[in-house]
């Protein structure tokens, strides 16, 4: 059966790609039928987002659809940049300037209170555009005082993963192998949950 993607985003539909698979689910990118509209991401939550994705991408073609969302909370910033991490410094996309900012924003809060997690938020609508699963990945840590690591996506020059009893414990997001990453990030957490709910549950 085939899932349509609800992004252009080639990194991400290889991922899905490789999870989904052996589930007999052909992820599909929107330039395979024709293109999906723009969504407007104007929802307050990363669920709320990644639903509204999905359903306008599912209505549009009749097809069960798939989109994500994510980003990065930090606890003293009350949540911040969250659901505007790609957008944190006025540009979308714009890493190095959010990566600055963060930085400014954080000047002089001390490591103890330097706590933030990503989140990666999961919908996967039905063709008739109504929400069938949705599931959430979380990575806990703090935020760095500078870049650390060779990694270049995002924040995860600035995030150190801090939870307890794991390979990857006080390492930052950056100086990790892909692989070694998403042992542990949100989006494979998110990634691995959805792929157990379908199994347990599979449709179609
Ligand atoms: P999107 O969900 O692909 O729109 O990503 C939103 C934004 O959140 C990205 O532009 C990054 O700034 C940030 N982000 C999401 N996941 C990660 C990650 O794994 N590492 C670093 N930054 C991330």
């Amino acid at each position: 059966m085939k899932l349509l993607l609800a992004s252009g985003n080639k990194k991400k539909h290889a991922e899905f790609t490789r999870i989904l698979a052996p589930l007999g689910l052909e992820v599909v990118l929107p330039a395979s039928v024709g293109g999906i509209p723009d969504v407007d991401e104007d929802q307050p939550t990363f669920a709320g987002n990644a639903a509204k994705k999905a359903s306008s991408a599912a209505q549009a073609h009749g097809m069960w659809a798939l989109a994500d969302d994510s980003g990065l909370e930090v606890d003293a910033l009350g949540g911040e940049p969250g659901v505007k991490s790609a957008r944190y410094a006025g540009e979308h996309g714009a890493d190095g300037s959010n990566n600055a900012l963060l930085l400014r924003n954080l000047a002089n809060v001390p490591d103890e209170r330097r706590t933030a997690r990503f989140t990666c938020a999961l919908a996967l609508a039905r063709p008739d555009g109504s929400i069938a699963l949705a599931v959430e990945g979380h990575a806990y840590g703090r935020i760095l005082h500078g870049p650390r690591g060779d990694g270049d996506f995002g924040y995860d020059p600035l995030f150190l993963f801090t939870e307890p009893g794991f390979a990857q414990t006080g390492r930052g997001f950056a100086e990790l192998a892909p692989d070694e990453k998403a042992l542990v990030s949100h989006r494979g957490r998110a990634s691995r949950e959805l792929a157990a709910r379908l199994r347990a549950q599979p449709i179609g």
